[in-house]
């Protein structure tokens, strides 16, 4: 497998692994192997080893002395976090369960992955796992690209006079940009009030970095549409989450990064937060109260669509917006991990799947059994290899069932699924249906 199964430190210290014993004996005393099908895991290297029965055989081993930090550590960061197999599991998934604590021991002894050092000591100096210079979102670079969201912050929602002009949808990003971001600091008196309303919003916008990163546009479009439906936000500039240095089981890191990102909320009274994400949905969610004690409210975009819905209707109604290859089209929706499995949002996208006029399609697998596109838990980033694989199993399923076009609501999902198509299957983000 690829480099990033190098051990971060060569001072090896033991680790201490509290694990559900029972659930491991009784996984490995049964016939079943429910697990290994779907598993991102074990379709990328067709080993048992990579399964989560393999998971608990290696721990077990561990345990008995039999195998090393090695092979326990290359068993517990080929998981793409998925949870497809506590779905199956007899035992209601007790590896998975415990595949973050395992890693955040790993780490704490010295067996983390080096390039997983690299990443979280690259966040903590830039916030974000790219490189900055493809930070278009954010602006030029650093604490610049920081005053330059501040500058766009300023626009939200702002002057309906030149929307007829903005709407055309013609314009390129730059123009869009410029939409957004006219300085407003030269307006009148009234107008700077009211931005400093804005400024200290409730509501706030969290594209989240990858959507910084790769598709800015997509976070424009965002933005307005949540204009157009009245919502007055506010797009967030703290740019990475810490999902991703958790993930690499950085507990402590990704503590002190949930802390400045809830000081930035405190500070400027937001108590609301509508993200893109879904990685950074989970991780704001699920885990921030985890990491600092502290509840947030969030709330993926899907879901605030699916509640604005009428108001949807009425803006795809009177042309405010046209939809993507138009209404009654066919199209498969795939379920991101993170978001129906933890997030037990379903119901919302496939609502706006509908109101936007499309004829939804299921895979086979779906809702809570959707199938992990091989994105998950840094398994991409770490064996691009096999995570292709599982994402070409995902897209075949949708071939095999006639499926021409995709749509998702995860941008990682999006990544994996489009690459594997090789072109010739349609896959798009659920904000690339609204053409506004
Ligand atoms: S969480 Fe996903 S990748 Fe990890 S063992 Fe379970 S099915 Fe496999
Ligand atoms: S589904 Fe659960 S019980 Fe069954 S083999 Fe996999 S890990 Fe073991």
């Amino acid at each position: 497998v690829a480099g990033a199964g190098k051990q971060e430190s060569s001072t090896l210290a033991p680790i201490r692994i509290e694990i559900d014993r029972e659930s491991i004996r009784k996984c490995l005393s049964s016939e079943c192997s429910f697990c290994r099908e779907n598993c991102p895991s074990y379709i990328a290297f067709q080993l048992d080893s990579y399964s989560s029965r393999g998971k608990n055989r290696i721990i077990k081993a561990y345990l008995e002395g039999e195998v090393g930090t090695d092979e326990l550590r290359e068993a517990l960061f080929t998981c793409t976090i998925c949870g497809q197999c506590s779905e199956v599991c007899l035992t209601d998934g007790a590896v998975f369960n415990q595949v973050r604590e395992i890693r955040s021991q790993l780490v704490e002894m010295g067996h983390g992955l080096k390039g997983h050092r690299e990443m979280v000591d690259y966040i903590k100096e830039k916030h974000t796992p790219y490189g900055v210079k493809d930070r278009k979102w954010m602006g030029s670079e650093g604490e610049e690209g920081k005053d330059e969201v501040k500058n766009k912050e300023k626009d939200i929602g702002k002057d309906k006079e030149n929307d007829k002009e903005k709407d055309t949808g013609k314009g390129t990003m730059k123009d869009k940009e410029k939409d957004m971001g006219r300085d407003i600091g030269k307006g009148k008196e009234k107008d700077k009030k009211k931005d400093r309303r804005i400024m200290k919003g409730k509501i706030a916008y969290f594209p989240g970095c990858t959507i910084q990163a790769e598709h800015p546009e997509f976070a424009l479009k965002t933005l307005k549409l949540l204009d157009k439906l009245g919502i007055r936000i506010v797009p967030l500039s703290e740019p990475c989450c810490g999902s991703p240095v958790l993930g690499a089981g950085y507990r402590e890191e990704a503590r002190a990064i949930a802390g400045d990102f809830l000081d930035e909320l405190k500070e400027r009274r937001i108590n609301t937060i509508i993200t893109s994400c879904t990685g950074c949905t989970a991780m704001l969610k699920l885990e921030y109260p985890e990491l600092t004690g502290k509840k947030l409210k969030v709330q993926h975009i899907t879901e605030v669509l699916a509640k604005n819905r009428k108001k949807l209707k009425v803006l795809l109604t009177n042309g405010t917006f046209k939809t993507h290859n138009g209404s009654g089209s066919e199209i498969f929706y795939h379920d991101p991990c993170d978001l129906a499995r933890k997030l037990h949002v379903m119901k919302e996208p496939r609502e706006v799947l509908e109101t936007l006029g499309f004829v939804l399609r299921e895979f086979d697998h779906n809702n809570t059994a959707t199938v992990c596109c091989g994105g998950g838990g840094g398994f991409a980033r770490d064996y691009s290899d096999g995570a292709e694989s599982a994402a070409e199993k995902r897209v075949r399923e949708a071939r095999e069932l006639g499926g021409r076009r995709i749509v998702t609501t995860c941008l990682s999902c999006r990544k994996m699924l489009k690459r594997a198509s090789g072109g010739k299957t349609e896959v798009l983000d659920l904000i690339e249906l609204v053409n506004l």
